[in-house]
């Protein structure tokens, strides 16, 4: 089993080779087709997030060195341990990677994503940018019918992460306006899911006239570019005094604080992006305008299931895939932090 780890956080990947393990109890070993490069594999590698105000939260606990990154996997199953039951060998399938510990409130309640003590492949136990990867139970495989895998593994970070912020917007987008801010791998992905989810108008916010472009034509009925003075009281205006949905894909101080102007009232803000910093909010509006500001974070097994389901019915159109041999995936993650890349880049052993 060939794969591409770091040694120590920000150093740089390296090619190691292991003995391909056997699937043991209910595991199920995959042969990775393509897997998805996403910011969150650079958070990782950094191993901090930075939270704004020069303070940094550390994220380089609770995983074993050298580690594989890689989140976005689909592939063909090769092998399956002897009580494995649900999927067999050949089959072509997704891998939902945000694993929790199975055995806490919060993996009882469904959403394992979120437990404290996660297994989630690429993040807390070796990934996808390898060769073959060994997922622990069947549930976690998803059919993706005749998608190329090189699209389908996108579902498992911003394919799902997307819908998952689209989930809770199902309401106060309806019948009004929804924002995108960022349109990078999650925010593509959300403005094509949107289109499957809503009948609702779409406007995409960003300060790359090139992504802008690609959203156009990716569907969105309206474009700014958020560097351009006025924008968004364009937004504003357009949206009758201001939107019912704005998800921030970025994250950052400036575009949480974009989101914030043109929320209209009863609007709700999502902030899914994990760009960092810090946002202050004038109290009263909270009040005054009737406003709500949450976090989304990745989604649940039973999202993946809905969106897979969207997804085979061949209702959600793709985003712009670039596929690239495994051996780059160094410089895609560089290209990538450098802002480098349309759509998704996905790495092909
Ligand atoms: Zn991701
Ligand atoms: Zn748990």
């Amino acid at each position: 089993m060939k794969s591409y780890q770091f040694g120590e956080y920000g150093h740089a990947l390296q090619l190691m080779d292991q003995e391909t393990p056997t699937p043991q109890g209910d595991q199920v070993l995959v042969r990775i087709r393509a897997c998805g490069v996403c910011h969150s594999d650079i958070h990782i590698w950094d191993g901090h997030f930075d939270l704004g105000n020069g303070r940094k939260l550390d994220i380089s606990r609770g995983r074993a060195l050298p580690f594989t990154l890689g989140h976005e996997i689909a592939g063909e199953v090769v092998a399956v341990g002897p009580i494995a039951a649900g999927v067999s060998i050949g089959a072509e399938r997704v891998v939902f990677p945000w694993i929790g510990c199975g055995d806490c409130p919060v993996c009882d309640s469904g959403d394992e994503h979120l437990c404290s003590r996660p297994r989630a492949l690429g993040t807390s136990v070796d990934g996808g940018f390898s060769d073959h990867v060994m997922v622990p139970h069947a549930r976690y495989l998803f059919d993706y019918a005749d998608v190329p895998s090189e699209l389908a593994c996108t579902y498992a970070c911003s394919g799902l992460t997307a819908y998952s912020a689209l989930d809770k917007i199902r309401e106060s987008a309806a019948g009004r306006t929804l924002v995108i801010i960022g349109a990078g791998g999650v925010g593509f992905a959300g403005l094509h899911i949107a289109q499957a989810l809503f009948d609702t108008q779409l406007v995409v916010v960003d300060i790359d006239n090139t992504k802008l472009q690609a959203a156009k034509e990716g569907g969105a009925a309206y474009v700014f570019n958020a560097n351009d003075e006025g924008a968004a009281k364009e937004i504003r205006n357009l949206t009758d005094g201001g939107s019912g949905a704005v998800i921030d894909f970025v994250g950052s101080e400036t575009s949480a604080n974009f989101g914030l102007k043109i929320l209209g009232n009863s609007g709700v803000l999502i902030v899914v992006g994990l760009f960092g910093g810090a946002l202050a909010v004038p109290l009263p509006l909270l009040a005054l305008k009737h406003i709500t500001i949450r976090g989304s974070f990745l989604g649940s097994l039973l999202q993946m299931s809905e969106l897979m389901e969207l997804v085979r019915a061949g209702t959600v159109t793709s985003i712009p895939v670039e596929a690239r041999p495994l051996a780059q995936v160094q410089q895609t993650l560089e290209d990538l932090r450098g802002g480098r890349i349309l759509g998704r880049v996905v790495m092909v052993p």
